[in-house]
Formats: C-alpha cells, sequence, structure tokens
C-alpha cells in the first residue's frame, strides 16, 4: 500500500528506486554473565571476522573514490582488529570472568580510548578514536545489530535515515545513492547543502519516514516540494514529475554561458558557487559561477583522521584557486564545533555548542593549529584572487586579531621568502547579529563581508536551524532578518567593500528579488541553483527591485513581505 509523507525540500530533483534503511540504533551494552563461554567466543570471532571483511571492502572503495592516503585508514583498523594484546585482553575477561561478549570488548576498549584519549599527543589522540570506530563496528556484529557502510552501498537507493551526518554525506557515491530521505533536518543543514552539492534529490524534517518504510519498499522523492511516497501507487505521476524537472533544467540552459545581468542592464551582480571541497569546482564552473563565494574549508579536516597539515591544505587550496582561473576564491577559515565535530578532537562538552566553543573563537585559541590553515591559504593566494573570510565574528576586536594574525603569518611568509598573492582580501562572515547590528564599524576594517543567513536567521530569531519543532521560527522573509540584511549592505558600501551571501537564502528564487533591491552584490549558492538564479534577474530591473524591497523593510511579517514578491514575480 502507498504511503504519503510531506517533508521539507532540501535538494530539488526527483528520485524513485529501492530503501537503503540506516537505522543505528545506539549501542547498549548487556550486563548478563555469559552462559556459555564457547558460544561467546565462537560469536566474537566470526564477528572479527565480519569486520575485517567490512574494512577490506572499505580499503578497496576508499581507494578507488579517495586515494591511497584515506584506504590506509581502514588498514589501519584492521590493524587494530588483529592486535593480539587487545584480544587476549577480552577473550580472558569471557573464559575467566564470564563476561559477555560484548561487554568484554567495550571494557577493554574504553581502557585504550581513556589511555591514548589523555595522551598529550595528536597521533595517539587519533588512535583513540581508531579503537572507538573500530570496536563499535566490531560490537554491533557481536550484539547483532546492523553495521552500515554508506560507501560499499552498490546499487541505486535512496537512503532513509533519522539524520546524515556531514562525514555520512561524504560517503556517499551519486552513481547508486539516487536521494535521501530523513526524520530530521531542514534546508540549511549540513546534509541537505550536501546534498545539493552532490546533485541529489533530498526530502529532510520527514519525522516518520524512518518507522515507515521496511526492507525492499520503494521510495519516491521530490527534492522540491518535499513530498515522499512509499511504494508509490502511480509510477506514471512520478515520471512526469521526473521529465518536467528536466524540462525546467533544459529551460535554464540558455543562462548556462550568459552574463548575469538585469532586465535594465545592470551587470555588476556576481552569482557563485559554495563548494565543501576542491572537486565541486567542476559544477560551479559547468552551471555558470563567477567565483566561488564559500569554500567551507571545515570539510578538508572532518573526512580526515588527523588535523590536515599546511602542506595538505596548501594543496586543496591551491587546486580550487587554479581551477577558478582568476576568479575570485573566497575560502573560510575552519567553522568547527556545533552540529560539526572532529573524530580525532575532543571539543568540551558544553551546554550549547551552537553559541559555544566554536569557528574562530576555537582557531583563535589554537593558533597552533590555526597557523597551519591560514599559512596555506596566504600561499595559495600567489595562484589568483583569494579571499580570507572568518567565520563567527562577533566583535570589532575579534575580527582585528584575526586579520592582525593573518598579516603576522604573513610578514613570516615573506620573510622566508615565500610568495603571497597581491590580490588578497580579508573578510568575515555575518552571522550573527552583532555583526550585523554593528556592520558599519566592522566594513571600516574588513574588505568585504558574506552574510551567512543560516546561522543568522537561527540566532537571531532563537530558533535552533536543526529543530524541526521550532522550524516554523526560522523565516528568512521576516522583517527583522530584512533589516539586519540592510544593515550590513548598507554597512558595507558606506565604506567602499562589497556585501555578499552565502548563506542558503542567497539561492531562494523568492529572495533573490527582495536582496537584489536591497543592494547585495555577490550571491554564492549551491552551484545547481545558479542557472535559475541568472533567469530570475533577467526578468527584473533595479528600479522595481528596489520598490519591493523598500515595501518589504515596511511589513509587519513574513506572510506580507512574501506576498510582495509574489505579487511583482507573477508579473514576470
Ligand atoms: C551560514 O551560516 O549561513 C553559512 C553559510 O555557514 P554554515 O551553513 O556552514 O554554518
Ligand atoms: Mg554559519
Amino acid at each position: 500500500m502507498s504511503i504519503k509523507i510531506n517533508g521539507t525540500g532540501a535538494s530539488n530533483g526527483i528520485a524513485v528506486a529501492k530503501v537503503y534503511i540506516l537505522d543505528e540504533q545506539p549501542i547498549v551494552i548487556p550486563d548478563n554473565k555469559a552462559s556459555d563461554i564457547e558460544a561467546e567466543l565462537a560469536n566474537v570471532n566470526a564477528s572479527i571476522e565480519k569486520a575485517k571483511t567490512d574494512l577490506e571492502n572499505l580499503q578497496v572503495i576508499a581507494r578507488e573514490k579517495l586515494g591511497e592516503e584515506k584506504a590506509a585508514i581502514f588498514e589501519a583498523h584492521a590493524s587494530i582488529l588483529q592486535d593480539p594484546a587487545m584480544a587476549e585482553e577480552f577473550t580472558a575477561l569471557i573464559k575467566d570472568n564470564n563476561y559477555n561478549g560484548a561487554k568484554a570488548i567495550s571494557e577493554v576498549a574504553n581502557k585504550y580510548i581513556e589511555m591514548f584519549g589523555a595522551m598529550d599527543d595528536d597521533y595517539f589522540k587519533e588512535r583513540a578514536a581508531d579503537v572507538k570506530d573500530v570496536t563499535e563496528r566490531l560490537i554491533r556484529y557481536v550484539l547483532k545489530l546492523p553495521v552500515a557502510d554508506l560507501a560499499t552501498i552498490s546499487e541505486e537507493v535512496i537512503i532513509v535515515a533519522e539524520d546524515l551526518t556531514p562525514s555520512q554525506t561524504a560517503q556517499l557515491n551519486p552513481k547508486f545513492a539516487k536521494g535521501f530521505a530523513c526524520n530530521v533536518g531542514g534546508r540549511t543543514s549540513h546534509a541537505a547543502i550536501m546534498a545539493r552539492s552532490l546533485e541529489i534529490p533530498a526530502v529532510l524534517g520527514l519525522k516518520t519516514i524512518l518507522s515507515s518504510v521496511k526492507e525492499n519498499d520503494v521510495l519516491a522523492i521530490d527534492g522540491a516540494t518535499g513530498e515522499v511516497e512509499i511504494n508509490p501507487e502511480n509510477k506514471d505521476v512520478w515520471n512526469k514529475k521526473a521529465e518536467e524537472f528536466k524540462a525546467e533544467k533544459a529551460l535554464l540552459e540558455e543562462f548556462r554561458n550568459k552574463s548575469t545581468v538585469t532586465k535594465d542592464g545592470y551587470d555588476k551582480f556576481i552569482l557563485e558557487g559554495n563548494i565543501g571541497s576542491p572537486k565541486d569546482v567542476a559544477g560551479v564552473l559547468e552551471n555558470g559561477g563567477e567565483g566561488v563565494g564559500l569554500f567551507r574549508s571545515e570539510f578538508l579536516y572532518m573526512d580526515n583522521d588527523h588535523f590536515p597539515t599546511e602542506e595538505e591544505q596548501f594543496a586543496a587550496y591551491k587546486q580550487v584557486v587554479q581551477d577558478m582561473g582568476g576568479k575570485l576564491t573566497v575560502i573560510r577559515t575552519l567553522d568547527i564545533g556545533g552540529d560539526k565535530k572532529l573524530s580525532y578532537f575532543a571539543f568540551p562538552e558544553e551546554m550549547n555548542p551552537f553559541l559555544g566553543y566554536r569557528a574562530i573563537r576555537f582557531t583563535m585559541d589554537r593558533k597552533d593549529i590555526f597557523k597551519d590553515q591560514i599559512r596555506a591559504l596566504l600561499r595559495a593566494s600567489a595562484f589568483g584572487p583569494v579571499g580570507i573570510m572568518f567565520p563567527m565574528i562577533a566583535t570589532v576586536d575579534e575580527f582585528k586579531a584575526a586579520k592582525q594574525f593573518t598579516l603576522d603569518c604573513k610578514a613570516e611568509l615573506e620573510k622566508e621568502g615565500v610568495a603571497v598573492g597581491a590580490d588578497l582580501e580579508i573578510g568575515m562572515m555575518v552571522e550573527i547579529p552583532a555583526a550585523a547590528v554593528n556592520a558599519e564599524n566592522f566594513a571600516k576594517h574588513a574588505d568585504f563581508f558574506s552574510v551567512g543567513t543560516n546561522d543568522l536567521i537561527q540566532y537571531t530569531m532563537a530558533a535552533d536551524r536543526m529543530s524541526e519543532n521550532v522550524s516554523y521560527l526560522y523565516q528568512p522573509y521576516n522583517p527583522s532578518i530584512l533589516r539586519l540584511l540592510k544593515m550590513t549592505i548598507d554597512g558595507a558600501h558606506k565604506h567602499g567593500k562589497w556585501a555578499g551571501m552565502c548563506g542558503e537564502m542567497a539561492g531562494e528564487p523568492d529572495a533573490i528579488p527582495l536582496l537584489m533591491g536591497l543592494g547585495l552584490d555577490a550571491y554564492s549558492m549551491s552551484a545547481t541553483s545558479i542557472l535559475k538564479a541568472r533567469s530570475i534577474m533577467a526578468k527584473l530591473t533595479l528600479a522595481e527591485t528596489q520598490e519591493l524591497a523598500n515595501k518589504a523593510l515596511e511589513c509587519e511579517t513574513t506572510e506580507q513581505v512574501l506576498e510582495l514578491v509574489h505579487n511583482l514575480m507573477s508579473t514576470k
């Protein structure tokens, strides 16, 4: 029987495929004694073999997809499984103390994790994360819990999960992962952002999808409207939707190689792409991107088992800058913390991690780590125009200190005889209301602003961007947000600086007329939104967007603002 559920369309496109249920039940270690020691040992040994086979497979896939270096991670994991000392310890607990297998492994693993984790050495801290990863897989097998490996999927599926972490999303191969549908999340969650850069449809915030599907069900998803149908009754309806999606894409084709010009000939707006890795540059260029407005450098850190070295980072940044062929590349410094964690670094536990030790607050506190990144960025700037952008800036002093640190690193490089680009710009994200309100003062020091609406909205409305329960407060079109945008853009212009936006709002068709009217200069979005944005700009004159923005700033509610936008666009 077919079941229809509605969620939030998070990445456009239509997909129909078998479900792949990623149901990672939490591990609960049982406390019972082993009743049959031999059977317990046999189960543990069989589980070790299964985990070993997984790791061998993962190694082969990682070698093909990600290169030799990443594949070595799985080799290291396999060697943990083969470590005789550890195996001896948990076997002894089972034999001598009647421990059940899961408890024995967990106790020994925890001892090693604590021991490595406490060492003041990054190498050993990484080993702690490795032991945790491997032994969790092993315990899942011992307890007969499902073990998911997204990288090993080798047939066309739609992934159904509670949530997908950024690193899980990064494992997906778009050839087989045709889309995903999750219980939680919205348009600005990182799973959504990754889906758009992989160009696969996604519907999030479905709340009950995981409990509604079962093995072998077929799922149809519409990543624009958020509609999902389990075991679709009428496949023709979905085929028609897929064709319509294709037709709309074809219509936008004519904008691929056109420049960005408004109906009345204004040609200074710039449409750029957001990327998470050097391989995303191709999508930006294919979609007619005029620059990279946001390179989220944290993916270099998250998709890794150690803090990337200066050389590793330099190679990645240089590649992006070179591939962009003279177009501006804005690279954001490490924005970690909040929902973005590192497997090899333990952040302090905090009540409100989104308001805590993250992004610039972390990097300026750990200049040893920050320096590698800044040096790599400065070196890459010798290969083309680069903007270095600091995330989560709240105070002018914070920006000035980060800028000074960058200039000190630059002086150091120059003293070493290392080239640094002449076109370097140093700017900041405006994603904390304090920065928007005080934009005029920041603009005296920053070369540019880029508004991070994903965070700016959550902090302004005090509404967690990941929470389904308060998603009604996530209102990009609320006049309070528009007023903050106006202050930011006017503040930049007053001091001759440019203002961009790299939050998801920049690519929203309803937002573009308003942003044009407010005078936003650069619009950075998922590569797949660029052509649509260009087509919208081509339909509008500056004067009519300015009139729209002025009226919108006087509105009381989101609904009133959207009505103004829809009224204008319905005449186009
Ligand atoms: C933002 O906050 O709008 C932004 C672009 O940064 P992120 O989504 O990575 O937090
Ligand atoms: Mg942000």
